[in-house]
């Protein structure tokens, strides 16, 4: 199987290149050049598989049909690692569970950091460990993160001495439970910088230090964002896992909380393969740049100052990084297209509309999609109405997707994925249910473990010092 770049007709390369590269050097966004196909007696197979096996064995045989070059033994190995019962709340991996009126939940916050970014960091962490060791090499990741992204990634990557971590997060912003998790690490690879001001101002410290190249190529810097195809390949597992679970062949749609459209593009790659979804339902909260295109054809991205801090802060997104991804297989796989709407850096403010072209008007159909939007207070009815029906606590970002999946009413079972723990945003909980989130065990008591952070004006300068006075160690 060979990748090749949304922007370029260039000869396809293959996986380990581009899991070390992330981004594609023209800019374009890495897919694999044909989707492998399933068909109803290799799900029945599988279904034998996750049943009796378990989630990794899954793992693996999908895995493989995308990766070629890592010996089928040693992928094997890495899948049993990234998927070790012992590192998830619940053996199942992601359990499925049924709530009232056709709905349920696939859990994909079990993992290690309580968010569903585990299930992707987790296999990311063991193939960058794999492929570094095997070509020598080590690697400096630098990133920034509003919450999920850095704790999840520092989870994945501790105790990995070919990885060193440096992850910048906006001083007193995320959560008192993100910041617990993070700062409460104590592992000489991972290194937590708190940086004065906003998410964005750590973004453009990130983008100010890559843009050094001799800073970047002394150090080995590099990243784990979510433009990483390994990510995507990681999640498609898990549309695979929730409707083998709940369906003997039928189809079945998804509603998914969504904001850099990472975790619905891998559930598009999965209806492509063959899998049988209906509908990809696509929530976004007040922030709605995603909605707003599936209903209109039109994607205009937003400045900061015109993407509004909510309540499930995981999708507040001005622009989908993974967005790219899609716009590439609706115009027919078309680099020359694809380079000229995403290519000339999209900035603040300019958009493009696809409304009236014929892919729009016909194609959006046909791959599934449909979108909705919530506010603030159709998030606090969802988990109080959940809470009062069922019993079950769901996370802000989860009721995004209830939501939607309740207003849309598509026909048929709608698996709606869960994509964090209701602890790590206790606040909006209290406020919705008067109740504190359950704490499980394995994170009782991280909020007063000693915090092991840097604190730094907000300058690419003092991020700068910090990092090569830590690589000097
Ligand atoms: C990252 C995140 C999302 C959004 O997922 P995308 O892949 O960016 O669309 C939703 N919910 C939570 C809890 C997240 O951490």
């Amino acid at each position: 199987m060979r990748y090749v770049s949304t922007r370029s007709a260039a000869p396809g390369k293959p996986f380990s290149d581009i899991l070390l590269e992330g981004l594609s050097a023209d800019g374009g966004l890495y897919l694999p050049e044909s989707y492998p196909q399933v068909d109803a007696g290799t799900l029945a197979g599988w279904r034998e598989i996750l049943l009796s096996d378990g989630y990794a064995a899954l793992a693996f045989e999908i895995v493989r049909l995308f990766v070629d070059d890592i010996p089928e033994a040693d992928l094997r190995g890495i899948l049993e690692r990234a998927y070790s019962p012992a590192k998830f709340l619940d053996p199942a991996i992601v359990p499925v569970t049924h709530l009232s009126d056709g709905l349920w939940l696939a859990h994909l916050s079990n993992g290690p950091s309580a968010a569903f970014k585990d299930m992707a960091m987790q296999l990311l962490g063991e193939l960058f460990e794999y492929e570094l060791e095997r070509r020598g090499e080590s690697i400096t990741i630098l990133g920034a993160t509003s919450g999920d992204t850095g704790s999840a990634a520092e989870y994945a990557l501790r105790g990995k001495p070919a990885v060193r971590v440096f992850m910048l997060s906006p001083q007193g912003r995320m959560t008192p439970f993100q910041q617990a998790q993070m700062f409460s690490l104590d592992d000489p690879g991972i290194v937590n910088i708190a940086v004065e001001g906003v998410f964005d101002d750590c973004q453009d410290i990130v983008k100010e230090i890559n843009a050094d190249a001799d800073f970047k190529a002394r150090h080995r810097i590099g990243a784990v964002n979510s433009i990483n195809f390994a990510r995507l390949l990681a999640q498609i597992v898990y549309y695979f896992a929730a409707w083998l679970r709940v369906s003997d062949g039928e189809p079945v749609s998804f509603a998914v909380p969504s904001g850099n459209f990472g975790n619905i593009v891998s559930g598009h790659i999965a209806r492509e393969m063959g899998l049988p979804i209906d509908r990809l339902i696509l929530a976004t909260n007040e922030n709605n740049v995603l909605e707003e295109f599936f209903r209109t054809g039109g994607y205009r991205i937003r400045g900061a100052a015109e993407t509004l801090a909510t309540s499930s802060p995981s999708m507040d997104i001005s622009k989908a990084s993974n967005f790219e991804r899609f716009v590439f297989d609706l115009l027919g796989r078309d680099p020359e297209r694809t380079a000229e709407l995403f290519g000339a850096q999209l900035v603040d403010g300019r958009s493009f509309d696809l409304g009236q072209t014929p892919e729009f008007q016909g194609q959006c159909e046909r791959f599934g999609f449909v979108s909705g939007s919530s506010s603030h207070a159709d998030r606090l009815a969802e988990i109080r109405r959940v809470f009062e029906a069922d019993g079950v606590v769901i996370d802000p970002h989860t009721a995004d997707g209830v939501h939607v999946a309740r207003t849309l009413a598509v026909p048929g079972p709608v698996i709606v994925l869960e994509t964090a723990l209701p602890i790590k945003f206790a606040e909006t909980i209290v406020e919705a249910i008067g109740v504190v989130p359950p704490t499980p065990a394995r994170f009782e008591g991280i909020e007063e473990l000693p915090r092991h952070v840097i604190d730094v004006p907000g300058t690419a300068a003092a991020v700068r010092a910090v990092i090569e006075d830590r690589m000097a160690q």
